[in-house]
Order: structure tokens, then sequence, then C-alpha cells
């Protein structure tokens, strides 16, 4: 799969640190995200939510569909 690039859909961002979202709280991370599968490639992984089956995304990524694991 290709890797996410920011915005891919849910003003998702490949580095958390980059995010100014309001739904944004600190800790969360793709990482620890109920639609996180696991690490595939390096520092990326698979996402179950459908916005992201297309893609790969980053562990300390982030979106605004997060929900806590
Ligand atoms: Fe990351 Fe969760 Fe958004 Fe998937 S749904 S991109 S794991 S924050």
């Amino acid at each position: 799969l290709p890797k996410a690039e920011d915005d891919h859909d849910h003003d998702y961002v490949n580095d958390v640190a980059d995010t100014d979202h309001a739904r944004y709280q600190e800790g969360q991370l793709c990482e620890n995200c109920q639609f996180w599968v696991d690490y595939v490639d390096g520092d990326w992984g698979y996402c179950e939510h459908p916005s992201f089956t297309d893609v790969l995304v980053k562990g300390e990524g982030w979106c605004s569909v997060y929900a806590p694991a």
C-alpha cells in the first residue's frame, strides 16, 4: 500500500505534532487508536477505518476520527 500523505482524509497528519485540530487531545496517536491494526513497514502500519484502508498510516500520525482503543 502507498504511504498516506497529510490530508489524506479526516485532516490526517503523518506527524501528530503538525495538527492544530480542535478534536486533538494530547497523547492521541494512530498507534493507540481503535482503528490501528499493527506496524507492517517500519514506522507505518494498517488502519482499518474505511477511509484509510487504501494507504499505510504512520504510528505517530493522527486524524480527526481518532477513537481510543
Ligand atoms: Fe490514525 Fe485512527 Fe485516524 Fe486511522 S482512524 S488514521 S489509526 S487516528
